[in-house]
Order: C-alpha cells, then structure tokens, then sequence
C-alpha cells in the first residue's frame, strides 16, 4: 500500500515547526526519520493530512559535553550516537543500546527522539533514558519544558507531548565514580525488536556496596518498565553477595500486564525477562567491580 495523499512541510527551525504544528492541529504529524512514522503511513494506520518534516532544523542534531552531563539533540541519528566517542566514554548505555536497534539502515535513518517520542514499549533507548534519568526537553508554542523520562511515558505508544510539542534534545548524566551498565535482550531474528529485555545501571562504593541502581525492563508492559521497589532492597547490599537469578525472577515477578501474542506468551516472556535482568545484572556489576 502506499501512504494517503498528504501536504508536506520543511520549516527551518523548531519555531517555525510548533508554529505550523499549532496553526494545523490533529491533522498533522512531525516526521523526523520516519522509520517508524513511514511503516505506519505505508500501511495507513497513520493518515495525517500535514506531515512536518524536522530534516532541515539543523538545531535538533548535535552532541554536546556539560559539566555532569551530555546533551543528544533529538534529531540525532541512531548511527551518529552510536560511533560518538563523547557518548561512549560519558554515556555508555547509549552507545551499547544502539548496535541493537533494527538493522544498519534503520539506524543510519532513524533518530533518538523519533525513537523515544514513539515510545514503542520494547525498543531500547526509552528504556536506557528511564534507567539513566534522562531529562527531556521539549518546545511548543507555550513555551520551553524539561520532562523526567520517569513522567514521559504514558501507555503504549503515548507519551506526555502536546500534539503541538516537539522533542528538542535528551540530557544523560555522565557516568560517575565506580559503576557499570549492560543491556541484554531476546530477539528471534537479529533487527527484530526485542521480545523482552533488560537495561541495568548500578554504582558500587569503595566496599562494593551497591550504592546507586537502576534495572529496566522493555518488552515487558505497555511503556518501559523501572523496578524501583527492587533497587530500593539492593542499596547498601554487597554486590557480591546478591544472587543474580533472585534479582531476574524479582524485576519480573510483580509484572502484570506483560503482552501475550503469536510471537510469544506473557509467561513465556517474563521468563525470558528475568534470564535477561540476570544477565545484565551480572555484566554491569563485573563491569563497576573492575572499574
Ligand atoms: P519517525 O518514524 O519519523 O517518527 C516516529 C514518531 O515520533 C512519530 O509519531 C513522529 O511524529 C514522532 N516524532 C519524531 N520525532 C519527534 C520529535 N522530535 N518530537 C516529537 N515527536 C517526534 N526501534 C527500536 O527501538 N528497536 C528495534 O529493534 C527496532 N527495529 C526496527 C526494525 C524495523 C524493520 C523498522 C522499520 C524499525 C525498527 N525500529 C526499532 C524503529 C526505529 O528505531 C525508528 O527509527 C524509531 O523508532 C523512530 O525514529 P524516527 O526518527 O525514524 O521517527
């Protein structure tokens, strides 16, 4: 099938697109990458009447050091974030989330806030923002806001954006003092999205007593999953002393709205699950113990 017809616009800057966006109301769709977006046209689960394209807004894209921090702008493609030497030293759950996303011409297309505006529930970078507690900016024509990535997402495919809002960039903290991060994920075919998968960040102090964590699951639920009540039990453990089977079977245990479709079942995925929180458990906990 091909898309409805549609009128096509390419503002020049995020002002001029929540103008538009404003001025044109539920008819119309920012398309950013559109490896997401096009699909959806194609197959005309989507049938705006607007598209606005953010290709020419040169200041979505970019990737810039601050202090504790670094800043992504939205429309920075998968493939530019994943081969940042900036991203990879300060931000290294992003670099290693990214080789996982679909395959490389999807990631030499598509962008981080395509990505994370669309929240899909089992794609990889919601979740990595939701561990890292990311901020998202945003404009519309209200005005600049910063979101937590904890308020962001809403329900499967929904997120707090006004329809006139745009993503404009994601701030991630820079890792700090002795920590570690794993991602790890299930997938039947290598670029399909994943059945169910895991993100842990975790920090150790100077006794390797857990002293900072983060455990996210996607896949799992109707948005990216964080299991805070079960990093609020591991601060102050001995990383060495937690077994990494207990944590899988804890993140995934108190899940109760885990999907159940041809691909596979709600019980068959929260088993899946919980080998991959204990995978990553494992990796990150390896990786902060050497740090
Ligand atoms: P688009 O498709 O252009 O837009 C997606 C949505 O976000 C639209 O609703 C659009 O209006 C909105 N949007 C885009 N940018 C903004 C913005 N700045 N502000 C507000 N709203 C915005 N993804 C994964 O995470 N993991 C996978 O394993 C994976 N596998 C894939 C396999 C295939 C075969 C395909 C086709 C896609 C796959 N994807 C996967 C999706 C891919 O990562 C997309 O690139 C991403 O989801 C959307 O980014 P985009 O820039 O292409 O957004």
């Amino acid at each position: 099938m091909k898309p409805a017809p549609f009128e096509y616009h390419a503002p020049a800057s995020t002002e001029a697109a929540v103008e538009l966006l404003a001025e044109l109301g539920d008819e119309a769709k920012v398309i950013a990458g559109g490896q997401s977006l096009m699909p959806m046209l194609a197959l005309r689960l989507a049938v705006p009447e607007h598209l606005v394209d953010l290709r020419r807004v040169e200041r979505l894209c970019g990737i810039e050091s601050r202090v504790d921090s670094v800043w992504v702008g939205a429309g920075t493609t998968h493939t530019t974030v994943g081969r940042s030497a900036e991203i990879n030293r300060a931000v290294p759950l992003l670099a290693r989330a990214t080789p996982l996303i679909g395959h490389a011409q999807i990631r030499n297309r598509g962008t981080l806030g395509g990505s994370v505006a669309h929240a899909d529930a089992a794609a990889e970078y919601p979740a990595v923002a939701l561990v890292l507690n990311a901020q998202l900016e945003t404009l519309s024509p209200r005005g600049r806001r910063t979101l937590s990535a904890s308020d962001f997402f809403t329900g499967m495919w929904s997120t707090e954006l006004a329809a006139d809002e745009l993503l404009t960039g994601i701030v991630f903290p820079a890792r700090r003092g002795r920590c570690g991060f794993a991602i790890e994920e299930f997938a039947r075919r290598s670029g399909d999205f994943a059945l169910a998968g895991a993100v842990v960040a975790v920090g150790l102090d100077a006794d390797s007593h857990i002293d900072r964590c983060g455990i996210g699951l996607f896949g799992l639920g109707p948005t990216p999953i964080r299991s805070t009540d079960l990093e609020a039990e591991l601060i102050g453990r001995n990383s060495a002393e937690v077994d990494l089977h207990e944590v899988g079977r804890a993140a995934t245990e108190p899940l109760d709205a885990v999907p159940s479709d041809l691909h596979g079942t709600a019980d068959y995925r929260k088993r899946v699950g919980a080998v991959m929180v204990a995978r990553a458990w494992r990796r990150a906990v390896e990786e902060a113990t050497n740090d």
